[in-house]
């Protein structure tokens, strides 16, 4: 019989990935998403057919989702939902915290007791962040699990808080709840608010002639960032792994945004510079200032490598976005 997995956070990127790889491997596939006036399932729509073992409910993580997890009984959690954008979360701190902290709270009450209810391990997977590590003083080859969190925004508190709640159900109750402290991670469909997309995009644009400049906030933060398919495939296996624990999911390599504009902006022979404008309303009123990971754990306990690096993901982005936005011609 198919495993049942249950995905929060589908429609986003890291759920569309994660659910084309479960459904890869003979997993039944549930999704939660929002009721939106706009549609949202433009990451999935290639893949959802509830006659293929996938199926989609609609849901809000701060309801609790017991309604939906007693009847799909799953045998896996995804918890990928989240208010994702630290920016927004100085501008809307309380409903960052109910999302992301609150939310996560009620669904590891839920499946405590529907794990009694009905006679089940169900697993728990908690999408943490290196937002976590904030502005510890970065170790020279990188933040580990064991390193210290020192959060510097809304997101990054609640995502802190998140984690501990999940350590704490692992450990008071025996449940089987691990963490992955994910690192940057974009690709094709990152959401176009971020800021590696919102160069991609803009660069393509530039080049095909439909836009004229690119207004960017702090240039000089370092991020260490993947791809999320590379990231999802590590969730799955933090997931199958034959205990729960917390991984650091990392390239081991950061650049600053200064330097994926470069990039970028050459893939199309463009000069950065000529374009770009500053905006001090982009900028956060705390910074983390420079993320770098440590994947060592990953690598040497479940095997994991990524197979995009700084300049293939790059590529990859900046392709892509010229394909979609020549397609859409203004
Ligand atoms: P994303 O593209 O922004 O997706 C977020 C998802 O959460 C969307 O499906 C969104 O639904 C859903 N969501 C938001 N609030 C919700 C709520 N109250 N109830 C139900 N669903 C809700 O983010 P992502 O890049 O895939 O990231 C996935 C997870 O990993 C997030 O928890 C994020 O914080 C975490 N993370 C991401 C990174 C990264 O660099 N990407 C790094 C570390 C950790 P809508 O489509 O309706 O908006
Ligand atoms: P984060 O690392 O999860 O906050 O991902 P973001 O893509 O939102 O931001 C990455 C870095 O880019 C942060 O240091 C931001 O301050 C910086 N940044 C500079 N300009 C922008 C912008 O216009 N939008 C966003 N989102 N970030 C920007």
């Amino acid at each position: 019989m198919s495993k049942v997995a249950l995905i929060t956070g589908i429609t986003g990127q890291d759920g569309s990935y994660l659910s084309e790889l479960l459904l890869a491997d003979g997993y039944e596939v549930h999704g939660i998403m929002r009721r939106a006036s706009t549609l949202t399932t433009e990451r999935i729509d290639h893949i959802f057919n509830p006659e293929d073992r996938t199926f989609i409910h609609y849901g809000d993580l701060t309801e609790g989702l017991d309604r939906i997890i007693y009847r799909i009984k799953p045998d896996i959690i995804f918890n990928l939902a989240a208010q994702s954008h630290v920016w927004v979360s100085f501008h809307q701190p309380v409903y960052t915290l109910m999302t992301n902290t609150v939310g996560v709270c009620s669904l590891l009450e839920t499946i405590k007791q529907a794990e009694q209810t009905l006679g089940k391990q169900i697993r728990y997977y908690q999408a943490s962040s290196s937002e976590m590590f904030g502005n510890t003083p970065t170790p020279e080859t990188g933040y580990t699990e064991d390193s210290v969190f020192s959060p510097c925004s809304p997101y990054g508190a609640a995502k802190l808080a998140s984690y501990w709640l999940t350590k704490t159900y692992r450990d008071g109750y025996n449940m089987f709840c691990s963490n992955g402290i994910l690192f940057n991670h974009s690709s094709e469909r990152r959401g176009y608010q971020f800021a590696s997309r919102k160069i991609t995009r803009a660069a393509a644009r530039i080049a095909l002639g439909f836009q004229d400049k690119i207004e960017l906030g702090n240039l000089e933060a370092m991020r260490d960032e993947g791809h999320s398919r590379d990231y999802m495939r590590g969730v799955k296996l933090i997931m199958e792994h034959d205990k729960a624990d917390d991984f650091v999911i990392a390239t081991g390599v950061t650049n600053s945004i200064r330097q994926f504009g470069e990039k970028a902006f050459s893939h199309f022979n463009l000069d950065f510079y000529k374009y770009l404008q500053q905006s001090e309303v982009l900028k956060r009123p705390k910074e983390v200032p420079r993320l770098l990971g440590d994947s060592t754990k990953m690598r040497t306990v479940l095997g994991w490598e990524p197979e995009y690096n700084f300049d293939t993901l790059i590529e990859a982005m900046c392709d892509n976005d010229y394909k979609i936005e020549k397609k859409l011609g203004v």
